[in-house]
């Protein structure tokens, strides 16, 4: 039976994590189980570094970006002495469930506990949207809006001056914010990692036709993770607007949106997902369920076994990026 559970955010910070952690201490408090919250992820576990929460402890958090236990990344807490030093921690503080909110490097550390004994819940929150078994995560919504308010703002002046916008969003490994903010933000075009066979000249005949047909504008939006022509270059925002300025003579102007992406009061859908997948993580360590990961399928909340989150990969949507193809088209 679980009497103590601890919970921690792990990997990069994600908008909602902080609604994450209420949801959990509240719903635990419910129970009647208490709740010590670990600082700065596993590096915090590694040094024992926690404090008991309470339902006062989290208040007014609900609409706060980041996270109120820090984050960070532990490069100690991979290797064998690292992992045995957190299981210590957690058997010194009595502490018998583990809530670990983060992305899929968070919860193969999730597995590693797991594997040793310890009751280990994942809860999914990453503003790329990458992690398998589940439709959504934690943050991206809010990137998406903020994404989106920037593509607004800039298609004002875009309007004005018949310029080419370039937005460099992000997404490393995955397109999910591109494609998501192009067909919110109605893009001209977005250029996403997995679209290998996009063709830069293709795209620099598409703004001159847009701008023959009496197109004011062309926004287009580029993942970081996008290679130009199948090639890994630093900034492909730069390297677009540079390639479409020089062959097309249209004037270009880029932004990179960086970390703005991130930042910022959770949107209502991540407030909402955070407090369902907190209170859920909680319920299953009641129900004696853990080694699993907390997901939304069909708009049900629901388990899946980290066996099967690391076997998977989270698509794109095909069809999305079809329509917003089809939809831009002037
Ligand atoms: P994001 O994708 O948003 O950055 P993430 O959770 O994937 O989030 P990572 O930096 O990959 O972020 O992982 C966070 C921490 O999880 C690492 O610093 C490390 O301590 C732990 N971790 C990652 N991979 C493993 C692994 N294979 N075994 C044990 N621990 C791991």
């Amino acid at each position: 039976m679980v009497k103590r559970i601890g919970v921690l955010t792990s990997g990069g910070d994600a908008p909602g994590m902080n609604a994450a952690i209420r949801a959990v201490v509240r719903m635990a408090s419910h129970h009647g189980l208490e709740v010590y919250g670990i600082k700065y992820g596993y590096a915090g576990l590694v040094r024992n570094d926690m404090d008991k929460l309470s339902n006062r402890s989290v208040a007014d958090i609900i609409h706060r970006g980041g996270t109120i236990l820090r984050t960070a990344r532990s490069a100690e807490f991979t290797r064998e002495a690292g992992l045995l030093k957190a299981i210590e921690a957690l058997s010194l503080n009595e502490i018998d469930g583990l809530i670990v909110i983060g992305g899929d490097g968070s919860f193969r550390g999730a597995m590693a506990l797991s594997e040793r004994g310890i009751k280990t819940v994942g809860v999914p929150a990453t503003i790329d949207n990458d992690i398998p078994g589940t439709e959504y995560s934690i943050g991206f919504d809010t990137a998406v809006n903020n994404v989106v308010d920037a593509v607004n703002k800039i298609r004002d002046t875009a309007t004005s001056h018949e310029r080419v916008y370039v937005v460099e969003v992000m997404g490393r490994e995955a397109g999910h914010i591109a494609l998501s903010a192009g067909l919110a933000g109605g893009a001209e075009s977005i250029l996403i990692p997995e679209d290998e066979s996009c063709s830069l000249s293709e795209l620099c005949k598409r703004v001159v036709r847009g701008y023959q047909r009496g197109k004011a504008h062309s926004i287009i939006i580029v993942a970081e993770g996008f290679k130009p022509n199948g090639e890994d270059v630093e900034s492909p925002g730069m390297y677009v607007g540079n390639y479409i300025r020089e062959k097309t003579g249209f004037e270009t102007r880029i932004t990179i949106l960086g970390h703005t992406q991130r930042g910022g009061t959770p949107t209502v859908m991540d407030r909402i997902l955070a407090s369902k997948f907190g209170a859920k993580a909680v319920e299953l360590l009641l129900e004696g369920k853990h080694g699993v990961m907390v997901g939304i399928r069909g708009n049900r909340i629901v388990s899946v076994p980290f066996s099967e989150v690391f076997s998977g990969h989270q698509e794109i949507d095909r069809d999305m990026f079809e329509l917003a193809e089809i939809l831009s088209r002037p």
